[in-house]
């Protein structure tokens, strides 16, 4: 039998805020779980929004990926349990803030992250195939910094959250010459995995345009699920759950669903490449 494929990492990156970064990680990685991949969802943004929607207090985080960034923890220190069988979160503090001053001298600055996945995945080998993880999703914060390039540097492949808004592809092009300058220095392996539609609004006319003008500028790197704008997503968070657990009926829950299919469908694509 063919050994299983390593842990694929994907990164959620938009300097924008508010675009659906962290739902979008809360909500995929639920997705993937319940279709039987075994997630860790590495929240990465100091305001640690993905640890709170997943229900892991704030007095829970002794252990983060503060330390991890420091390296002075490893992944499978830090990691707890999330209410959804087969996600796991490495949860975030404001600890974070500090990170970048505090290594910003150092030459193993921007691979912090990538070797910390590289001894979790020494010690995953150790384990029956069957109990490794699958997937990492990164949670990144509103901006390419230093913490986001670290995320870019150990990661396969950036999802990219783009909002259905007028704006929409404003900043686009910077988010994609980071991703270059990533994969022309750091990281050779880099991809881009695909963009998401979020939040479309059906009762806004200028929201199917842009779609239209996004899919015209994007091509193919789009995912044909779009995300709706939908309030049962909204509440989740301050439930501490993914709106698939919260109502799976919903039209966001089932969206997620369908944005999970699609990632594992390109993911044989690009593999198979
Ligand atoms: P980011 O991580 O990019 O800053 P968030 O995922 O935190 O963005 O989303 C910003 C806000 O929008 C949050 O309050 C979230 O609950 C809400 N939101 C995200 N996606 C949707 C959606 N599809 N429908 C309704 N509200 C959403
Ligand atoms: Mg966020």
């Amino acid at each position: 039998m063919a050994p299983p494929p390593d842990m694929r990492i994907l990164v959620l990156a938009n300097q924008k805020g508010g675009v659906g970064k962290t739902t979008t990680a809360i909500n995929l990685g639920t997705a993937l779980a319940a279709i039987g991949e075994r997630v860790l969802l590495v929240d990465l943004d100091p305001q640690g929004n993905a640890s709170t929607g997943l229900g892991v207090d704030r007095r829970n985080r002794a252990a983060s990926t503060y330390d991890v960034m420091m390296g002075e923890e490893g992944f499978k220190d830090v990691l707890l349990p999330s209410g959804v069988p087969g996600l796991a979160i490495a949860p975030s503090t404001l600890d974070l803030l500090g990170v970048e001053l505090e290594i910003a001298t150092q030459k193993d600055r921007a691979v912090r992250l990538k070797n910390a996945f590289a001894n979790f995945h020494a010690q995953q080998q150790k384990l029956e195939p069957g109990e490794r993880f699958t997937y990492a999703l990164i949670d990144c914060p509103p901006s390419l910094n230093l913490l986001t390039m670290n995320a870019m540097t150990a990661a396969d492949s950036v999802l990219v959250p783009l909002q259905c808004e007028f704006f929409a592809l404003e900043g686009l092009s910077q988010l994609l010459a980071t991703v270059d300058q990533v994969r022309a220095t750091l990281n050779p392996r880099l991809t881009i995995h695909g963009i998401v539609l979020t939040m479309f609004d059906s009762r806004n006319s200028l929201a199917s345009q842009v779609v239209a003008d996004v899919r015209g500028f994007l091509g193919e790197k789009v995912y044909e699920t779009v995300i709706p704008r939908n309030i049962r997503i909204t509440e989740a968070p301050s439930h501490g759950k993914p709106v698939l657990l919260y109502d799976l009926k919903c039209a966001g829950s089932q969206a997620y669903l369908k944005l999970a299919s699609e990632v594992i469908r390109r993911e044989r694509l690009y593999r198979a490449a």
